[in-house]
């Protein structure tokens, strides 16, 4: 069997052309595939799963590329022929998942045929079973129609909600005096108007800056206020259609509410599972939390006399004050360690050694932009490809705004080669910490898809897992670069010298610091994110002036409306928890690691075999524990978060 080449990628004149070509051939095919099951089915239940898992490839590969493209090509005519690629993606797909002629194929299948599949292949069988019956493809005709209808209004209401939360833009003013602490870029970039006001939006790069630096509470207050209230009043109504569909939807295939439903195919398994979680993490964060809130509030009462909470409109401006004044981080200097350049080889170095892996530089191909570098990954002393990756690190016009991985192709063994793609906007210079932090997270997706692109099913493959594990495996890679030793062999300033151990350590726990109050916060957010798809509240605001009260270290705000603009409610809908969920793993998976050397070929080696190199071939619950030799737990998490 010739080993699988990767995809040639078209000319920026012949994109257009080659995308809709791409689409229309790879659906057609699709169909065919699909017709073919229906009418005259392969005879042997492995042959049925193979011809189901060919579909599957074929239109997951172009919903990558497509959802790729979309967001990084220059050209926008192919960006846009990529987007209506990714709705036509999504439209197959729903169709098959309710197509009952083919629901009765896998169905049908008889039981002496699939006793005997083999362990993967019975999986795979279940979870295709469940992806049907999931979509209602076995309740009556009324109610898949209602069903159908259900999903085309969800569709409507998430885009209308995403697209207020993005546009409704606030702007608050404030003289020059009030803006005493900015930084000078920040001033320079906000001139005084013809009323000799100062406007500042919302969006992030205005806002954020604001409630970190500003010394004028009022302005704090204003600008933090204005930003909870984007999307109110209009979004509460989206928020409750969107909820009630949601319920509706999970009672008419069968489950007791839409939690419940959403968590089935989670690792954390029943929605019931989602409450006790979030309460476990807010108990073990009560101490750290006093215990950072207490720094806080000491340095806020010498500002402001008598006071008894830090206010959510001050806390970011206090918490950048205690780090400054207690830990002595200076980013302008951190920086000087991190240039572009030596970071960029540092990733591949690191990497490469922690999980004895090879990248070889790819020259004569062509990509979408000049930024991009390409790489084929092979095993340190093989020869045998395992797949391509593509770094497209910088920002440009037109291109996706934050850091992420894409899906490129879906690797299967023998049939297609895993090639991923990591989209960042990082400076071309010396870069933040967080930034190489970020690096090494979105590596650590893509390393997960080229090495869990090894195996035979298509449905397996790479980061193809749990959606509340997929983040462990980049959360823990993080940990590599926030470890002095590590950090040494690229991290060094113009004149050669490596970043110092003690700058680290002061840069970490200045990072540590509020990790408890962080975590509490996290939990109002997945509190909220749970308790509203669970009770469906008549009164939003009300329901979130509790949960505020039980979870948050911050008071409410009144008059606020935050979950106006709460993006996840969207995406996430009642799994917010997630992110946390993620990390309690992550330090656990960490917790095998020696601390003194975290390249220990053993230990890595066992971890990218039993956990990366696996995809979604066992429950990741499984995975973990094949990895340390025990179930998951919470200690290793505990103790972070008091240490
Ligand atoms: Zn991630």
């Amino acid at each position: 069997m010739s080993s699988p080449q990767p995809l040639a990628l078209p000319e920026t004149d012949a994109a257009e052309t080659w995308v809709k070509e791409r689409t229309s051939q790879t659906l057609a095919h699709v169909r065919e595939l699909a017709q073919q099951l229906r009418t005259a089915p392969p005879s042997r239940a492995i042959d049925v799963l193979k011809a189901w898992d060919q579909l599957s490839l074929e239109l997951g590969s172009l919903g990558g590329l497509a959802g790729l493209l979309a967001n990084v090509h220059p050209v926008e005519a192919v960006r846009t022929a990529c987007e209506d690629t990714e709705v036509e993606v999504d439209r197959v797909r729903t169709e098959l998942t309710q197509d009952r002629t083919l629901y009765q194929v896998f169905a049908d299948l008889p039981a002496e045929q699939t006793e005997a599949l083999d362990p993967l292949a019975a999986r795979l069988l279940e979870k295709t079973l469940r992806d049907f019956t999931r979509a209602g493809v076995d309740r009556d005709d009324a109610t898949r129609a209602r069903l159908t209808e259900i999903n085309e209004r969800l569709t409507e209401l998430n885009l209308e909600f995403s697209r207020v939360t993005r546009d409704d833009v606030r702007i608050t003013t404030a003289t020059p005096e009030q803006l005493d602490g900015m930084p000078a870029d920040w001033l320079e970039a906000h001139p005084v108007n013809d009323k000799g006001l100062v406007e500042i939006t919302t969006d992030y790069p205005d806002a954020l800056p604001i409630r970190m630096f500003a010394k004028d509470p009022a302005v704090r207050r204003a600008v933090t206020v204005a930003g909870l209230e984007r999307g109110w009043p209009h979004n509460d109504a989206v928020l409750k259609e969107m909820f009630a569909l949601r319920h509706e939807l999970a009672t008419l295939v069968g489950y007791e509410d839409w939690p419940a439903f959403d968590a089935e195919v989670k690792m954390i398994g029943e929605g019931r599972a989602i409450p006790e979680f979030i309460d476990k993490i807010a108990g073990a964060a009560e101490g750290p939390m006093k215990r950072d809130l207490e720094v806080l509030l000491d340095r806020y009462e010498r500002d402001v006399p008598g006071a008894s909470a830090v206010s959510a409109a001050d806390a970011l401006y206090y918490e950048e004050l205690v780090r400054q004044e207690k830990y002595d981080v200076d980013s302008q200097v951190v920086r000087t360690f991190f240039d572009f350049a030596k970071v960029h080889q540092g990733l591949l170095d690191v990497t490469g050694r922690l999980f004895g892996l090879r990248y070889e530089p790819v020259t004569d191909v062509v990509t979408w932009h000049e930024d991009v570098s390409v790489f084929d990954v092979f095993q340190q002393d093989g020869g045998e490809r395992l797949g391509r990756i593509y770094l497209d690190l910088h920002p440009r016009e037109g291109k996706y705004k934050h850091a992420a991985q894409f899906d490129l192709a879906t690797g299967v063994k023998g049939r297609q080669l895993p090639e991923g793609v990591l989209v960042c906007n990082f400076s071309r210079g010396l870069m933040e910490h967080d930034h190489v932090v970020t690096l090494f997270h979105e590596f650590g997706h893509l390393i997960h898809h080229v090495l869990g692109g090894q195996g035979e099913w298509a449905r397996f493959s790479g980061v193809a897992t749990e959606w509340d594990f997929v983040e462990a495996p980049s959360q823990m890679l993080e940990e590599w670069a926030w470890d002095a030793d590590v950090l040494q062999t690229f991290a060094t300033n113009e004149t050669g010298e490596p970043i110092p151990a003690d700058l680290v350590a002061r840069m970490r726990a200045a990072d540590d610091f509020g990790k408890g109050y962080h975590a509490r916060q996290q939990m109002f957010y997945a509190a909220i994110s749970y308790w509203f798809h669970k009770e469906q509240p008549a009164d939003l605001t009300k329901r979130l002036q509790e949960l505020q009260a039980a979870y948050s270290p911050y008071p409410y705000l009144d008059g606020t409306h935050f979950f106006a603009n709460f993006g996840h409610l969207g995406g996430y809908s009642s799994g917010y928890y997630t992110y946390m969920w993620s990390l309690v793993i992550a330090k656990d998976l960490f917790s095998a690691f020696d601390p003194d050397d975290l390249f220990d070929p053993e230990v890595a080696g066992r971890y990218r075999d039993l956990v990366l190199a696996r995809g979604g071939e066992k429950d990741a619950a499984d995975l973990v524990a094949d990895f340390l030799g025990r179930p998951y737990g919470f200690d290793a998490y505990a103790a972070w978060l008091v240490a």
